[in-house]
């Protein structure tokens, strides 16, 4: 972080050369029309963070950054370099920039959209043992996971919040029409061998491609959404976009597949915690980022007992929740690295 910051500093700098720095530059002038970069990123509710150092102010939210440095009217954001159309300059204590700063920051401020999945429900029970139906313990952890991210100013939808079917594909389409960033789909597994037990997380397989951009290919059903998403290329050339796009998805797929698991590592025993590709429907079908969790095995006894207690569900639904909002802010610092 700090290679990056000094790295970034650099390049700022290099572009102060080219327009000298006019720190002490009429602040009157602009007076009242100069707001406190600090004082409104507070306001729209943003991390602020000044680096004396480098001379960097940096401002964070849900979905990015944006790093503006003393003396320059440039500053970058989403990995870009931008520009104000004056300098953001430091009165007393102050950092001042002006008002068109308040631009990139609601960019910055808009909440994160999630989407969660409870699996299975109505007529689909899911996983069924003696004492647990899967469809319902899907649901009371849906819920937590929910509850847990809107604490943390997420924007959340469930695809149900109560006992009734949902075809796969109305989940997929569902987190596309909501415009989510990510989705998250809560199963609890079975297995045929009792003293199965584990944690697992599943992230598309690469493997699915091939058989994937057949389907397209050969006019197979497609979900509602990806019709509507593919209805006006050709038919090559849909096969292509949508395979750029979930290979992009499924790299990120991947990265917070880990940060769920690694939230959940106080939780559970190392031993019992997996990240796997898979070919799950709606991974494939599903716009954004997606990952699919499965919370445990009902047909493990120990394991079922947990999975039945709201105490345990909770505590797994507040990890999960934390695996999600790290994994953002990875990729916040990833972007930065890559300017
Ligand atoms: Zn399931």
């Amino acid at each position: 972080m700090r290679h990056f910051r000094i790295f970034a500093a650099g390049l700022i700098g290099t572009v102060l050369l080219a327009a000298p720095v006019e720190m002490a530059r009429a602040t009157d002038k602009w007076q009242g029309a100069y707001c406190s970069l600090q004082e409104l990123a507070a306001q729209k509710g943003l991390d602020f963070f000044w680096d004396p150092i480098a001379r960097n102010a940096t401002v964070s939210g849900p979905l990015g950054f944006a790093r503006f440095h003393a003396g320059s009217e440039y500053f970058l954001s989403e990995g870009k370099l931008d520009r104000l159309p004056d300098k953001v300059y430091f009165s007393g204590d102050n950092l001042l920039a002006p008002p068109a700063v308040a631009g990139p920051l609601d960019r910055l401020s808009r909440p994160l959209k999630v989407v969660i999945d409870a699996g299975h429900g109505g007529r689909d029970f899911g996983a069924i043992t003696r004492a647990s139906r899967e469809k319902k313990i899907t649901l009371e952890i849906a819920r937590d996971v929910a509850e847990e991210l809107k604490q943390r100013g997420v924007r959340v939808f469930l695809t149900r919040d109560s006992d009734r079917f949902i075809e796969l594909s109305d989940r997929a389409s569902f987190a596309g029409e909501k415009g989510a960033d990510l989705f998250v789909s809560i199963h609890a597994n079975a297995s045929t061998t009792p003293g199965l037990e584990g944690f697992e997380v599943y992230y598309l397989s690469p493997e699915t491609n091939d058989y994937f951009l057949a389907n397209i290919r050969s006019e197979k059903r497609i979900p509602e959404e990806g019709k509507t998403l593919l209805a006006e290329a050709a038919r090559e050339t849909k096969a292509v976009y949508w395979d750029l796009r979930q290979a992009d998805n499924r790299a990120k797929s991947m990265r917070m597949a880990g940060q769920v698991v690694d939230g959940t590592r106080k939780l559970i025993e190392r031993g019992s915690i997996r990240v796997r590709p898979a070919q799950f429907y709606v991974l494939k079908w599903t716009e954004c980022p997606a990952v699919l969790v499965e919370v445990g095995y009902l047909t493990n006894r120990r394991e079922e007992k947990k999975l039945g207690h709201s105490v345990y569900q909770k505590k797994l639904a507040k990890s999960i929740a934390e695996g999600l909002i790290n994994y953002k802010k990875n990729e916040e610092k990833m972007e930065g690295r890559l300017v």
